[in-house]
């Protein structure tokens, strides 16, 4: 059975063919620049690049799909016969509003519901509409589609964990709460760390799990079960990312709106675009571009990648007290698997709680590896994350 992942933005289409006999990646790709001119590439599955940045003319995102049909179906990255060959479409969408705690499959009631959604996304779930639309005229209505959402996973979280202490009626009436996202992520790499810990169903694990990638945030896990994360309605809250600014004093949005004459959309791209490590660096979004600046003595750059550690250790302090204890804690994502030497820093922050690193061990990249000793009073691992896996088989089963 093969199943195509799509992960639908603004201007772009990430996609995975995946053949769920094994789980092997069969053919995967993106289409970048949607609607401004277009490029593409398309890889194989043992990473044979078909294609890299291809100028194709992409007006939109059924001329997109027209294209990454046309790349599984012929020439040198040709994979199947036939479009048929597919069974299901599993989407990642990021919103999933209170209404859905796991991944559904899409009906004209799921399409409601994520338009209503739009409004607590508006970046976001109008592009993945866009996705689910496309595929619907490439590939007809007969095939089935799943709706795999971000916020699902952190939907177990108690009021007192997302309710924040505005009016209720704001709560009530236009759904302000934190939602938390990366759901599909902190649930692939928490369900690994319990199977680890040797407690498959999660039940008396108390563990922590840090999705750090150009978005980042962090979720503490109760019985395997989301009891708080960092970020909120939207993915903006939590700590210092590549250029947003986690949270800040609420009020500083009026103060700059004011003082500044920004319009909302403008406030907005500053904490979204020009913050975070970007904005307190001057030098990059990137952390390989952070560190680098560092060790040339860059004193901006040391500042933001100080500021990021000692937010992140703030917010584990705060989660260790919400679960009263830990047992675990995970690193993921571009940054959490592949910077040991950020891990290092965090871990050695939390030899308070008995935490003891393995340095030898931390030196591994992008493989699932333990980094504390064995005598560590809370073990830590590196997982590689795998969303379009999560999306894959949630597809697989609800068809
Ligand atoms: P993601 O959003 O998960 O793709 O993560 C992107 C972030 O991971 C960027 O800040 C990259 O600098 C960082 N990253 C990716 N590979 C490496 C690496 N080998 N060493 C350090 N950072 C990396």
């Amino acid at each position: 059975m093969k199943i195509l992942v799509i992960n639908a933005g603004s201007s772009s289409l990430k996609y995975q063919l995946i053949d769920m006999d094994g789980e092997q990646v069969v053919a995967k790709g993106l289409c970048e620049r949607v609607g401004i001119d277009g490029k593409f590439t398309h890889k194989l599955g043992d990473g044979t690049v078909v294609c890299k940045e291809l100028e194709v003319d992409m007006p939109d995102h059924t001329t997109a799909f027209a294209q990454v049909k046309k790349a599984l179906t012929t020439g040198e990255g040709k994979v199947i016969n036939d479009l048929s060959e597919i069974t299901a479409i599993g989407h990642r969408v990021v919103q999933g509003g209170s209404k859905y705690d796991r991944s559904v499959r899409i009906d004209e009631e799921v399409l409601k519901a994520v338009r209503e959604y739009e409004v607590l996304a508006p970046l976001h779930n109008p592009a993945c509409l866009k996705g689910i639309e496309a595929a619907t005229e490439t590939f007809g209505t007969e095939i089935p589609q799943v709706a795999v959402f971000d916020t699902a996973f952190h939907q177990t979280m108690p009021e007192v964990a997302y309710l924040w202490g505005l009016p209720y009626e704001y709560y009530t009436d236009y759904g302000i709460r934190r939602y938390g996202y990366h759901g599909s992520s902190h649930r692939f790499v928490s369900a690994i760390c319990c199977e680890l810990l040797g407690k498959p169903d999660g039940k008396g694990t108390r563990i922590i799990t840090c999705h750090l990638g150009n978005g980042s945030s962090l979720a503490a896990l109760k019985d395997g079960k989301v009891i708080d994360t960092t970020m909120g309605m939207t993915p903006l809250d939590g700590f210092l990312m590549g250029t947003r600014s986690g949270a800040i004093d609420p009020s500083v949005v009026t103060f700059l709106m004011e003082k500044e004459g920004l319009t909302p959309k403008q406030m907005d791209d500053v904490m979204n675009k020009k913050s975070g490590m970007l904005g307190i660096s001057g030098v990059s979004s990137d952390d390989r571009d952070i560190t680098a600046a560092m060790d040339e003595g860059n004193p901006r750059a040391k500042l933001a990648w100080d500021m990021r550690s000692y937010q992140i250790l703030k917010y584990i302090g705060g989660y260790v007290a919400a679960l009263g204890g830990l047992d675990a804690i995970v690193f993921t994502a571009g940054i959490g698997e592949n910077q040991d030497r950020l891990r290092a820093e965090l871990l050695e922050g939390l030899s308070y709680l008995g935490v003891k690193l393995d340095a030898e061990a931390n030196k591994v990249r992008g493989q699932i590896q333990e980094i504390t000793t064995p005598d560590s009073a809370v073990r830590a691992f590196v997982i590689p994350t795998n969303e379009e896996l999560v999306i894959a088989r949630d597809t697989k089963a609800l068809i």
